[in-house]
């Protein structure tokens, strides 16, 4: 049978948590078992790359100060622009995140496959849990946490700290979690567990009574 306009869409799962848990590493997993990825942080970047008319509005909200000389959007200078100002910081999240969400719900209804892995970093934060059917999130201690984004990006623990107590808490998260992945072992654990999840997932999509299903915790 051809896909046609008949055919369900695949199933959404929304894949999150904390900065540095894993997020980006499991979403790779997926990809190399074949699932469709969907990631919020590419999502934002197209919308803002020369040209795009969101670019124009946030040059228009923010000042002409927040584009390089070449007309690409300078995240430094915006960073900096909305770092001081709650209020600013609001506004330019106003205008991204229901780009972003939007942009992402297209994305997915016209993905191909029996599930869809939607990369949303701030799920928790943004009341994205209605764009997706499951949420999955990727789990750890906090100091594990602060051991990758020091060992990836050479983020010192004081840093590491307050970008931790900027995000949701990790009970916030797991209180939205279907799914849990626990990413406390080697990458090789993680890879086994992801493909019980794509297994999974890949039943789920084909089950009718899949609203009922309980979810899985790994390991
Ligand atoms: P996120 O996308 O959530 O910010 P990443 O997937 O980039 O997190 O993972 C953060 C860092 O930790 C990366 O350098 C990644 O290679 C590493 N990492 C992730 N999972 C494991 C693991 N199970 N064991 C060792 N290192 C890991």
């Amino acid at each position: 049978m051809c896909r046609g306009k008949n055919v369900a869409a695949p199933l959404r799962i929304g894949l999150t948590g904390g900065i540095a848990s894993g997020k980006s590493t499991v979403a790779d997993y997926f990809a190399e078992l074949g699932a469709v990825i969907i990631d919020a942080d590419i999502v934002a970047r197209d919308l803002v790359a020369p040209g795009q008319p969101l670019l124009a509005t946030l040059a228009n909200e923010f000042g002409d100060a927040i584009l390089t000389d070449s007309g690409e959007l300078d995240r430094a200078a915006l960073r900096e622009r909305v770092f001081k100002s709650g209020a600013e910081r609001k506004r330019l999240e106003a205008l991204l995140h229901p780009a972003i969400l939007e942009n992402m719900a297209l994305a997915a209804r016209a993905a191909s496959g029996d599930y869809v892995i939607m990369v949303i970093p701030l799920l928790a934060e943004t009341g994205a849990k209605d764009l997706v059917d499951r949420v999955l999130v990727v789990d750890c201690e906090p100091s594990l946490q602060l051991a990758r984004l020091q060992r990836r990006d050479g983020t010192d623990d004081v840093l590491g700290r307050q970008m931790l107590a900027a995000q949701a808490s990790r009970e916030q998260r797991l209180e939205l979690a279907d799914d849990v992945l626990v990413n406390d072992r080697s990458p090789e654990d993680l890879a086994r567990m992801v493909e019980k999840l794509d297994g999974f997932y890949r039943e789920l999509a084909k089950a009718s009574d899949r609203e009922t299903r309980p979810g899985l915790r790994l390991p």
